[in-house]
């Protein structure tokens, strides 16, 4: 999951955003089973503004995959997924619709994978000597094998396909990377808490993000650290069809703000949180200059989740790093 870093740029393009989705509605959650999932992932209010509604149909198409919808996803779900604005800020998908393992691998095949990113090289300035460290989500396991270099011990845990390790102090583990259920009760009872827990591009595709966190911070050790990174809403994309932001691939859109509500939360320490520096100019105004001569049908239903303007978000790249931290509070 943590390597799919596909970028929209290799989806299909739109010229135009349908002036009909700019318009906003809002509303606050009834009580209801219909509207009962109308609740925020994160500080679980129930007001919104709705920014509309995508046919989880037309966001696969978007993403190049063909298979059946219901080959894709973990568990049948209505074709339409709403995108809304919660009050904290964080933007969700309601209902969630999550991809399944056939989806992700039809997605890797489409996409492309960039050995050491960004946000792992920063987590990495993290790594203390000695130190132990839990990758959550460790794909390929590049930023596992990279840790290892100055931690004591690095285990990534992933899903499947477990890669193997020359380093005597690198182990794969396989297991749920979104510490679903029991399963950070099952990796401590392994002894995996570990002074740096890592979840690099992990947190969007979840449903539940702050029970994520919450669980990741009890893998953590008492002064340790939790570093966590999500794309960044407000960065610069000139492509307006974002659909790799969309489900089933993500359920979120974050922005600094809830990054650092989402520790408070968590009852934990916000160390820092640092957006990624936007790359090359030349290559921005290069693909500004190709979307601008590539002309598709403007049939894509939201309005794009990142933006290249105000001209301020040119600074912004893809990611957003969170260091949170674990202190050593006293029992009460
Ligand atoms: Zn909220």
């Amino acid at each position: 999951m943590t390597n799919l870093r596909a970028e929209s740029s290799a989806l299909s393009s739109v010229s135009a955003i349908p002036p009909t989705y700019r318009s906003v509605t809002t509303g606050i959650s009834q009580p209801g089973a219909s509207v009962q999932q109308m609740i925020c992932p994160l500080c679980s209010s129930a007001e919104y503004e709705e920014i509309g509604a995508l046919p989880i149909s037309t966001s696969l198409v978007a993403m190049g995959i063909t298979a059946p919808i219901e080959q894709v996803l973990e568990t049948p779900s209505a074709d339409n997924s709403r995108l809304v604005e919660c009050t904290c800020g964080l933007q969700y998908f309601s209902p969630a619709v999550v991809g399944n393992a056939t989806f992700y691998k039809k997605l890797a095949s489409n996409g492309y994978y960039e050995p050491l990113r960004w946000d792992q090289r920063k987590a990495l300035e993290f790594v203390r000597s000695g130190q132990t460290v839990l990758d959550l989500g460790s794909g390929s396991g590049d930023f596992v094998e990279a840790s290892a270099a100055v931690a004591s011990r690095s285990v990534g845990i992933d899903f499947a396909s477990l890669p193997a390790s020359n380093q005597p102090s690198v182990r794969f583990i396989s297991g749920r990377a979104d510490l679903d259920g029991d399963e950070a009760e099952r990796l401590a009872s392994l002894g995996l808490v570990s002074d740096l827990v890592t979840a690099f591009q992990l947190v969007e595709h979840l449903s539940a993000p702050l029970a994520f966190v919450q669980s990741a911070a009890n893998l953590v050790s008492p002064g340790g650290c939790l570093i966590i990174s999500v794309p960044n809403r407000l960065r610069f994309e000139i492509d307006p069809v974002q659909a790799l932001d969309c489900p089933p691939h993500h359920q979120t859109r974050w922005t600094v703000d809830q990054l650092r509500l989402l520790g408070d939360l968590a009852k934990l320490e916000t160390e820092a949180i640092i957006a990624q520096p936007s790359r090359n100019p030349l290559r921005i105004v290069n693909r500004v200059a190709r979307r601008t001569l590539r002309r598709s049908p403007p049939d894509w239903p939201l309005p794009p989740a990142a933006r290249p303007w105000p001209l301020h978000r040119i600074l912004n790249g893809m990611s957003l790093v969170a260091v949170y931290s674990r202190g050593r509070r006293s029992e009460p």
